[in-house]
């Protein structure tokens, strides 16, 4: 028995589902096919994000993060902490939890939305009658038809050469979330995002751990001014960071990795390590797909290729999130979603690649949106620059956490805001303010004019707006 759909989603990470549930909501007869099994075998929607990336980061950060406070922090408070222990199995368990609540949800969704969902591995067969017939091996095996279909398989994380990834000695970042004994000696290899978040919660909870990277500068794509203040940080907690390494061979024995590289003086040397988690970037994820059988065309790099609605090679055929190009982010992903569901609906689906927020989830968190000063110079737009430190504001000194500052770069002359950086407590949160601002156009003044609350970290945010043009009121 055959099975038409107005659109089927290969997929449930955030680009998937939630094109799944946008286009259900505009009246389409929706089935989504994802095939991550949770460990008894059953589904596990949610993709990359919340099995293995954004939600259990996020959550053994936050564990970690309270047990430093409660080791270090809290003693300024007047809080003594004594006989203070760690149970990693249990801080594991916990986020084995978050994540388990993060795919009821999702599966909840889909029946709320009325979106089918089908626990399985989906691949093209042929296209019929203007119908794309999609098969499902897995749990369910059965061949579907669907009118659009919506691509969202994500990407997997890159091996080093020779050095494949056994989860037990050599992470991926599947391997690093469930390490459950605190490694003594703990690599990691790439200063990325993950290798910082990563790095950050095992530092934490008691390793000793050395970041290597091979480029020369230490986070390259953020403004220069927030990368120095955190390598200042970061070294300051413990991180042992080396920039402008050649990693070498690596080899696992019984008990522990044994790293050989040559640092930026050109003097080899040999590390050994305990655990190894190995976080060099990501590569978009086809395989088993049948792509290229039925004429879908990838880039040179591997990813979908997709003009800027996210059309593919083939009619009808849509692809979205981390396989396709651009920033490899959870709300890149759900935004280029919910943008395609509405083309399909004839509506003017709207990504706005230039007000994409970007976040680092250490301590301090660094949070950004449109154009570093570098980019600026190289770009030769004449800017004006604010800064506003949290040392300055009222909150921060409240919570005993002042680290950091805000800084906003506006045009010179017409004021529009450019870019805003902010590193310290909740720039997460802190950021969504620039964004909606960048998305309406509007000026450092604008942001300045505001009232904010008091005391909140967000007066830093208006500061820094006033200190564009000189007039900062605290500082
Ligand atoms: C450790 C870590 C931390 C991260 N933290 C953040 C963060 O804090 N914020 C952020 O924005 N981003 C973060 N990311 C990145 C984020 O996880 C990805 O950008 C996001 O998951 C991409 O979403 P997606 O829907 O494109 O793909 P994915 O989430 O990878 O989902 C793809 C889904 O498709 C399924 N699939 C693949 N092929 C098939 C097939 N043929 N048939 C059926 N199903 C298939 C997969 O099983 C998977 O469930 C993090 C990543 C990692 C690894």
């Amino acid at each position: 028995m055959s099975k038409n759909f107005d659109v089927v989603v290969i997929g449930a990470g955030p680009g998937g589902y939630v094109a799944a549930i946008r286009a259900a909501q505009l009246g389409f007869t929706v089935a989504c096919i994802d095939e991550w099994k949770n460990e008894k075998g059953g589904p596990a929607p949610g993709g990359t994000c919340t099995n293995v990336g954004c939600i259990p980061s996020k959550a053994m950060l936050q564990s970690s993060e309270n047990y430093d406070h409660a080791g270090h922090a809290f003693a300024d408070h007047g809080i003594e902490v004594k006989g203070l222990s760690l149970n990693v199995k249990k801080m594991v368990a916990r986020k084995d939890s978050v994540v388990k609540q993060n795919n009821d949800g999702i599966l909840y969704l889909f029946k709320k939305n009325k979106v089918t969902f089908f626990h399985g591995r989906g691949s093209f067969v042929q296209a019929v009658d203007g119908a794309h017939e999609i098969k499902i091996a897995g749990a369910t095996e059965e061949n579907i038809f669907a009118k659009h279909v919506v691509i969202a398989t994500g990407s997997n994380p890159r091996a080093l050469p020779g050095a494949a990834f056994d989860e037990k000695l050599i992470l991926s970042n599947t391997g690093a979330l469930a390490i459950t004994d605190v490694p003594k000696r703990l690599g990691v290899i790439g200063a990325g995002v993950i290798g910082l978040e990563m790095g950050s919660v095992w530092r934490r909870l008691g390793s000793e751990v050395t970041v290597l990277e091979a480029l020369p500068a230490f986070l390259g794509a953020v403004d220069d001014a927030v990368a120095k203040e955190a390598f200042k940080q970061f070294t300051k907690q413990g991180l042992a960071i080396s920039l402008g390494v050649q990693i070498g061979a690596i080899t696992a024995g019984k008990n522990d990795v044994t790293v050989n590289y040559v640092d930026d003086k050109g003097a080899a040397q040999k590390a050994v390590f305990d655990k190894l988690i190995v976080s060099i970037g990501r590569v978009p994820n086809t395989i088993g797909l049948n792509a290229e059988a039925v004429g879908l065309k990838l880039d040179e790099r591997g990813f979908i290729a997709v003009d800027a609605d996210c059309k593919t090679s083939l009619p009808n055929v849509w692809a979205v999130g981390d396989v396709v190009r651009g920033p490899m982010l959870a709300h890149k992903s759900e935004e280029e979603g919910v943008a395609v569901a509405e083309r399909i609906a004839g509506q003017h689906g709207h990504v706005n690649f230039n007000t994409i927020p970007w976040v680092i989830y250490t301590s301090p968190e660094i949070a950004w949106v449109g154009k570093t000063e570098q980019q600026l110079k190289a770009e030769k737009i004449a800017y004006k620059a604010g800064s506003f430190p949290f040392l300055a504001n009222g909150r921060a000194r409240a919570l005993g956490d002042t680290t950091g500052f805000v800084k906003f770069l506006a045009d010179a002359k017409t004021d529009e805001i450019l870019g805003v950086h902010i590193i310290g407590a909740m720039a997460s949160e802190l950021i969504s303010e620039a964004v909606v601002a960048m998305e309406f156009r509007a000026s450092s003044e604008d942001i300045a004019r505001i009232c904010h609350a008091h005391p909140s970290l967000s007066e830093a945010v208006k500061e820094a707006a006033l200190a564009v043009d000189g007039r900062a009121l605290n500082f």
